[in-house]
């Protein structure tokens, strides 16, 4: 995306022009997760990684120099005893709770929703638009074209 329109009440405001920044990527790339995830997974499957779903860490504790971490899922509960835990579990991880570590910076006081959807509107779909009003945001952002591009573009970033 090329162009951010900066809208009121249906009016172009101010149209950010990230093409014509002097950068190495004059643009805003727009992926969705699922792809991310496609990319990021088959990267890690050429290394002999495979990611397991439907698995929930529920507790960590450490014992004897190691961490034994509770997981539960469908087929029941187990502890794995690991020498080293990396905790990318999100906002609330629990890991993080785990550990006792306090989270630096702000929060949002309202939920923020995210929507991957298919519209029949007149925007203009090449570029991004903003809809502002005194208390609302609505950011409407295509991935509809460039995919190719975009998932070159992440790839340059997956360490090799
Ligand atoms: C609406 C919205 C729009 C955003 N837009 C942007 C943007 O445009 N650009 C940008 O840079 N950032 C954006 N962000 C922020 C970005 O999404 C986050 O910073 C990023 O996802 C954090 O990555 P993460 O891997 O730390 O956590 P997450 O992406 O939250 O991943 C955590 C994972 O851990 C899993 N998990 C959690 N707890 C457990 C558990 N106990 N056991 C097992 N698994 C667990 C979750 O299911 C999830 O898969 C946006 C966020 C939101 C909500």
């Amino acid at each position: 995306m090329e162009r951010l329109n900066l809208r009121r009440r249906g009016e172009i405001l101010e149209t950010l022009r990230l093409n014509e920044v002097d950068a190495d990527y004059p643009f805003m790339l727009v992926q969705s997760q699922a792809d991310s995830e496609r990319i990021l997974e088959a990267a890690l499957a050429e290394r002999d990684v495979v990611v397991e779903r439907g698995i929930e860490a529920t507790s960590i504790r450490i014992e004897g120099g190691f961490a034994h971490v509770g997981l539960t899922s469908a087929s029941g509960e187990e502890t794995v005893i690991a020498r080293t835990v990396l905790g990318a579990d999100g906002a609330h991880s629990m890991v993080r709770h785990a550990l006792g570590v306090s989270f630096h910076g702000t929060a949002y006081k309202e939920p923020w929703r995210l929507w991957d959807l298919e519209l029949d509107t007149p925007l203009d779909h090449k570029d991004g638009h903003n809809h502002g009003s005194r208390n609302e945001l609505l950011r409407l952002l295509t991935s509809s074209t460039g995919v190719e591009t975009a998932e070159n573009g992440i790839r340059n970033f997956v360490p090799g």
